[in-house]
């Protein structure tokens, strides 16, 4: 589903160049061009490689310059601002990008140790699914991100960033399967080897619990995607409070659409669990994660200390409450891994992305 845009004059509906794998713009370009079509295979490259849409520079006399400009076009986003915070792991960076209509959008870099990182991408503004400890949830939803402005991320992070990204990981601002159309055609396109080329494996989808769009990604059948959930509280009441999509679709849904997934041998999912003191815990809720996970297959389960956001739902755990959950995961059989904070005194950790400024601004637009 690629991004019919803004590009196009004389009435001609303008294609975006990152919503379309090369093969897609080589059909499309010989569906529309008279001349220069022969140029698809440079124009995608330098677009999704370098962010770059110059069609005067793969050699096209000025008709067929005219006629690419016509029918493509070529948006990215401006870095409005980077925080980064140093840590002795590697510096996380959060950027702040603008939308063509004046929205912002912030995607994460995230050392991962040994110069590689692994970016954080948003593909909404904002989300509607008011997770309780999360920033994003808390500005509403306001728009889906296209595709292009999904893979816009990536580029602008490669090129005017400069930032050598090995993974990627969706888990910035909304939730992925709320925007199925635009996310699969972005993996599609994030992952066609003959542009950015990230393999299936460092490619991550992670989702807060949409059967429907679980269902979906399983469609998509590629093998070695990785997909993670966002769980944390394996009690219907307990995580209805935390997360209210689990009132529409509660844990027995969720789990049956992760059984129902089409698992290669070796799958594991990453199942997220958010630690927040006084709400999910205890030794109980060790116990029901496990009873959840039991049927799912493998699981590696990621133990996220709570960021507390500006308005703060509870205290950060402490480093022995930590390891006391973990511990209890483990006693249940569970792998686990204590998740690094990382970004948090740049509001770029887990749940604390977004601005809820945005809403405000926003809203007298809506209304009109
Ligand atoms: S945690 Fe994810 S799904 Fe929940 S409100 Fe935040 S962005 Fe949305």
């Amino acid at each position: 589903m690629p991004d019919a845009a803004r590009f196009g004059d004389k009435g001609v509906v303008a294609l975006d160049l990152l919503s379309l794998t090369a093969e897609e713009l080589r059909d499309a370009a010989r569906a529309r061009l008279s001349s220069g079509a022969g140029a698809w295979s440079d124009i995608h490259a330098d677009a999704v490689l370098n962010g770059r849409f110059e069609p005067e520079t793969h050699g096209l006399n000025a008709k067929s310059c005219a006629e690419w400009r016509e029918h493509f076009g070529l948006t990215l986003p401006e870095v409005v601002r980077t925080t980064d915070e140093p840590d002795t792991r590697g510096t996380t960076i959060k950027a702040v990008l603008k939308t063509h209509d004046d929205l912002e959008i912030e995607c994460v870099r995230i050392p991962m140790g040994g110069g590689r990182y692994t970016l954080c991408v948003s593909s909404q503004v904002g989300c509607k699914l008011a997770c309780a400890f999360c920033e994003t949830g808390r500005m509403g939803l306001l728009r889906n991100l296209s595709v292009s402005e999904i893979v816009a991320q990536v580029v602008v992070a490669q090129t005017a960033l400069g930032w050598p990204i090995k993974n990627i990981v969706f888990m910035g601002m909304g939730e992925p399967l709320d925007n199925a159309d635009h996310v699969l055609q972005a993996l599609r396109v994030l992952a066609d080897r003959r542009g950015l080329s990230y393999g299936q494996q460092r490619l991550t989808v992670c989702t807060a619990g949409n059967p429907h769009g679980i269902e979906r990604l399983g469609a998509l059948g590629w093998p070695r995607l990785n997909v993670s959930v966002s769980l944390n509280a394996a009690f219907d009441d307990k995580r209805d409070r935390l997360m209210p999509i689990n009132r529409k679709h509660p844990l027995a849904k969720l789990q049956a659409a992760l059984v129902a997934y089409p698992r290669r041998k070796k799958f594991v999912y990453a199942i997220n669990y958010c630690l927040l003191p006084d709400f999910n815990a205890e030794r109980e809720d060790a116990r029901a994660v496990a009873e959840f996970c039991a049927p799912i297959g493998r699981v590696l389960v990621n133990v996220i200390p709570y960021n507390p956001g500006n308005v703060p739902l509870t205290r950060a755990p402490t480093d022995e409450e930590v390891d006391r959950f973990l511990g209890w995961l483990q006693e249940e059989g569970l792998p686990v891994r204590r998740r690094v904070t990382k970004g948090r005194s740049v509001m770029a950790a887990c749940g604390q992305l977004g601005n809820v400024e945005l809403r405000k601004r926003r809203l007298p637009v809506v209304r009109s």
